[in-house]
């Protein structure tokens, strides 16, 4: 190609004639060039400007900021961008332009300002949705901006998205609290609430960071506004619709322990109880890996004398399995006793399982709650007809929902393994302690499960 100052002479000397259409022939061949000078595009939109093609103009002053900004010429970039301001040329596209210019120069002020003045025009041009985006980049650029979250609050509102509204404005009520700001914190918070907020467990985020929860509450949706969010619901439902990973089930097929229910019964007289298990030492086992105090053994007598002990009735109930006399879900129907002993008492019984259940899915769960009511019928009725002391006995209740044994878990930063529990881990900072042997019932039906010594 012809040199590029010999072209640029011949488009000057067109300039000097007057010649507009000829001086444009020259730059168009300068700017065919691969490696043009960006400034060859900003000459060139000038004359096209001067000819009156706006449009033209606009796309050649674009093409300067694009090839600026690949350069990472900024200051060029924004040099030309507040040019075509001064022009009035598309403002609206120059504004975002200038914004993430500033933003990718480290001048988060001015970014923020730009992006602010951008989302007004998309808010004139019936945008909000798009005002909004704007502004929570105005936001990232300048997290002292939280001025811009309010607006973006404003925007969805005009969106007609009233849930990303209560976000926004609780993201504003967090970030007034960070800059120490509180006379402007509950205004906005209670602005929040205010809001009816959209579904139910929704997150308030802000820049990655969960800042809260949307509830349905009897008074409506609320936001839970939070400088920290612990996610306690069991199932980890609020860190895996923030989108933390997790895992569900066993490695190798996903199967997951079974869901039981614990229900009370009334009216149990215990002293028959132990009567008939002195007679019948056989019908009852002992919990595996439990050690009796010393000099001690696992009998009727010890059952008896210490309240709060649990009986694990067996045999009589495999054999009434075999029989069919009974439809029981498990071969053990472990009897939970009170820790003190006064005329008929209240026992809890943990006899129901049911396999297969996902507790992350709504539809699974109703099964089970349905296949549970089924189950608690069938082990009262066992009791009360087999059992000594159970004849008067009444069923008492049974939980709202059935108990889960395991559910997501959230793949943090750290997890607790088998050896943790084993050998009774010490973390600095644990929340909270508990004492229990590893207990992993059978993902797949079989009637035993393991329990080993440890706590943590
Ligand atoms: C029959 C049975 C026997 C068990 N026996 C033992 C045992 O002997 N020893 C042992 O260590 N462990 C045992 N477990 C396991 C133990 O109960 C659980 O591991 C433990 O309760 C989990 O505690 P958590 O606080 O994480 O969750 P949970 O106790 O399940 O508490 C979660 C709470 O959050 C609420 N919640 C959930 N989702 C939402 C939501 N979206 N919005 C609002 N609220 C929500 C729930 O209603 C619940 O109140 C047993 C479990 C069962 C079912």
């Amino acid at each position: 190609m012809e040199k590029a100052i010999e072209i640029k002479r011949r488009a000057q000397r067109c300039i000097q004639n007057g010649d507009l259409d000829g001086a444009l022939n020259e730059y168009e061949k300068l700017v065919q060039a691969e490696d043009s000078d960006p400034y060859n595009f900003v000459l060139l939109a000038d004359l096209q400007f001067k000819r009156g093609d706006a449009d033209q103009a606009v796309q050649r002053y674009l093409a300067a900021v694009g090839s600026y900004e690949k350069a990472g010429l900024y200051k060029n970039a924004i040099a030309v961008c507040k040019k075509m301001m001064r022009l009035s040329l598309a403002p609206a596209k120059v504004l975002e332009r200038l914004a993430a210019l500033h933003a990718l120069d480290g001048l988060g002020t001015e970014a923020a300002l730009y992006y602010m003045q951008y989302a007004e025009t998309l808010v004139r041009d019936g945008k909000p949705a798009e005002a909004a985006g704007a502004l929570q980049k105005a936001f990232d650029a300048s997290p002292d901006e939280v001025k811009a979250l309010e607006r973006m609050s404003e925007a969805w509102m005009l969106a007609d998205d009233t849930a990303q509204a209560a976000r926004a404005m609780g993201a504003a009520a967090y970030a007034y609290e960070r800059l120490g700001r509180l006379d402007q914190v509950e205004r906005c918070r209670k602005r929040a609430e205010q809001l009816h907020a959209g579904t139910m467990g929704g997150m308030v985020a802000e820049r990655g960071a969960l800042r809260g929860i949307v509830v349905e509450t009897k008074g409506g949706r609320q936001i839970l506004p939070g400088t920290v969010v612990v996610d306690t619901t069991g199932d980890a439902d609020v860190a895996a619709r923030a989108g933390a990973p997790f895992e569900l089930g066993r490695a190798e097929d996903g199967r997951l322990q079974p869901v039981s229910r614990i229900f009370h019964m009334g009216n149990v007289h215990l002293d028959r109880v132990y009567a008939y298990l002195r007679q019948h030492p056989e019908e009852f086992t002992v919990p595996e890996g439990w050690t009796p105090p010393e000099g001690r053994s696992y009998g009727a007598d010890y059952l008896e004398e210490t309240p709060g002990t649990s009986v694990l009735l067996q045999r009589v109930v495999q054999q009434a399995q075999q029989e069919g006399r009974a439809n029981l879900p498990k071969n053990v129907i472990s009897i939970y006793t009170p820790p003190y002993r006064s005329g008929p008492a209240e026992v809890a019984l943990n006899a129901t399982r049911i396999h297969g259940i996902d507790p992350t899915d709504p539809d699974e769960l109703t099964r089970a709650e349905l296949e549970c009511e089924r189950q608690v019928m069938d082990v009262f009725r066992f009791l009360k007809t087999t059992i000594p002391g159970f004849e008067e006995s009444r069923l008492l209740g049974t939980p709202y929902q059935v108990g889960v044994r395991e559910s997501r878990r959230i793949i943090g930063e750290y997890m607790l393994t088998v050896d943790d529990v084993l050998r009774g881990a010490d973390f600095p900072d644990a929340v909270a302690r508990g004492a229990y042997p590893l207990d992993i019932h059978d993902v797949a039906g079989l009637t035993r499960y393991a329990i080993r010594k440890g706590m943590i």
